[in-house]
C-alpha cells in the first residue's frame, strides 16, 4: 500500500545532500511530502538527492546554504515557502564535528561545531516557527546524539552541541505547545555512514562490543523515528528525546 501519510505537507531537511540527513529527505517525500534538500558544499551529491526524489515520483528542491549563517538560514526557508506556499516540518539534521582531546582543542574547533550544529538549528528553527504558529501546526525534529547524553572523550565541542540541542528542544516545546506544534529530538547512537564507515576495524569492533544489539544503525533507522515523528500518531508529544542506539546508553 503506498505510504501517503505526510501528503500535503512540505518539509526542510537540513544537512542533505549524504549520510542521515538524504535518507530522511527520501523516507519523508515517499510519505508524500515535497521537502526542501539543504546542503552546504556537496552540490552534485544533493542534487542526485533531488533527482532521485522526482524520479520516484515525488517533489523536491536543491537548497545551498550554510545554515549557521543568518541570511542563509533565512533564505533557504523563504524559499521553501516561496516556492510551495508554506512548510510543515523542520528536521535539523545539518552537522559537523571536529574531534580532538579537550586540552589540544582549538577556539575555532569549539565555535565551528557550536555554530552549524547548535546555532544552525536555532536559526533555522527561528526563521520557520512564525509559519509553524501561524498554521496552528507543525513539527521539528532535532538530530542530537547519544554523546549529548552520556558524553565522549574528544568531543567536548560535539557533545557540548548536542546536548544544547536538548535543551533547545525542550525550551522550544514549551514555547510553542499551546499552538499544536511539536518539538522533539533523536539521539543517534552509531549509525553507519561516512563517519562509521571510515574507522578501523578495531575501532569499529570495540564500539560494537558496547552495543547490546550488536550492530551498527543505518540511517533508515532515524527516518523511520522522524516519520513517526511527524506522523499523527505523535501528535500529542512533545519536548521528548528518543534514542536510537541499539541500547547502548540504555
Ligand atoms: P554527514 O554524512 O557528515 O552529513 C552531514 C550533512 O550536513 C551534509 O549534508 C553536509 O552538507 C551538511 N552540512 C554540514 N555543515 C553544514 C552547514 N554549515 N550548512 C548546511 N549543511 C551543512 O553526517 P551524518 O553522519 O549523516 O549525520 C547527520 C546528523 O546526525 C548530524 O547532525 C550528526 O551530528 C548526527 N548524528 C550522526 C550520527 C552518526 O553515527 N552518523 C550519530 C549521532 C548523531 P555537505 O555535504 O554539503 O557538506
Amino acid at each position: 500500500m503506498p505510504d501517503s501519510s505526510l501528503d500535503g505537507s512540505v518539509a526542510l531537511v537540513t544537512g542533505a545532500s549524504r549520510g542521515i540527513g538524504a535518507v530522511v529527505a527520501a523516507r519523508l517525500a515517499k510519505a508524500g511530502a515535497k521537502v526542501g534538500v539543504n546542503y552546504l558544499s556537496s552540490r552534485d551529491a544533493a542534487a542526485e538527492v533531488v533527482d532521485s526524489i522526482k524520479r520516484r515520483g515525488g517533489e523536491a528542491m536543491l537548497l545551498e546554504g550554510n545554515v549557521s549563517e543568518e541570511t542563509a538560514a533565512a533564505a533557504v526557508v523563504k524559499q521553501v515557502v516561496d516556492e510551495w506556499g508554506h512548510v510543515n516540518i523542520l528536521v535539523n539534521n545539518a552537522g559537523i564535528n571536529r574531534d580532538r582531546l579537550l586540552m589540544r582543542m582549538t577556539s575555532d574547533d569549539w565555535d565551528q561545531v557550536l555554530d552549524v550544529d547548535l546555532k544552525g538549528a536555532f536559526l533555522c528553527t527561528r526563521h520557520v516557527i512564525p509559519h509553524l504558529i501561524r498554521q496552528h501546526s507543525g513539527r521539528i525534529i532535532n538530530i542530537s546524539s547519544v554523546v549529548g547524553i552520556s558524553g565522549n572523550p574528544g568531543q567536548a565541542n560535539y557533545a557540548a552541541a548536542k546536548a544544547g540541542l536538548i535543551g533547545f528542544t525542550k525550551a522550544v516545546a514549551r514555547e510553542v505547545a499551546s499552538r499544536n506544534v511539536t518539538v522533539n529530538a533523536l539521539a543517534p547512537g552509531y549509525i553507519a555512514t561516512g563517519m562509521v564507515e571510515q574507522l578501523s576495524e578495531d575501532t569499529r569492533q570495540r564500539i560494537l562490543d558496547r552495543i547490546p544489539m550488536g550492530k551498527f544503525g543505518t540511517p533508515e533507522d532515524v527516518a523511520e523515528a522522524v516519520l513517526f515523528l511527524c506522523s499523527q500518531g505523535a501528535g500529542y508529544i512533545t519536548g521528548q528525546v528518543l534514542t536510537i542506539d541499539g541500547g547502548m546508553i540504555a
